[in-house]
């Protein structure tokens, strides 16, 4: 959009705009201004805000949830994360097993030991 004139504020394009309606220049049919993104600047358009929103909504992909469909009743959440594909959370391991149970042998001596 860097060909069209940049104005510094709003109101300097609204005075330009302003001017255009009572001048009978057929090449100049701009509506209003707007903030340009790129440049920070005002400019001034002659898309009307309902066919610029029209073109906008027209360009954005329907919004899509990834969600399998089912008919089933309610999954439990092991179910649903087999359906997606999820691995289960791994067994405790045998070491990791029997380190715990170890551990709970110390801490009942511990408590016993205390008690004395
Ligand atoms: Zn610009």
């Amino acid at each position: 959009m860097h060909g069209k004139r940049r104005y510094f504020t709003q109101a300097d394009a609204e005075l330009v705009l302003g001017a255009l309606h009572t001048s009978r220049d057929p090449r100049r049919r701009e509506v209003r201004s707007y903030l340009c993104s790129t440049c920070h600047g005002w400019h001034l358009t002659s898309t009307t805000i309902e066919q610029y929103t029209a073109a906008r909504t027209a360009r954005r992909a329907p919004i899509t949830l990834a969600v399998p469909e089912t008919r089933d009743p309610i999954p439990t959440p092991a179910e649903l994360a087999a359906r997606l594909g999820a691995h289960p959370a791994p067994a405790t391991p045998a070491a990791t097993g029997r380190l715990l149970t170890a551990l709970t042998r110390l801490r009942r001596r511990l408590a016993r030991l205390r008690k004395r």
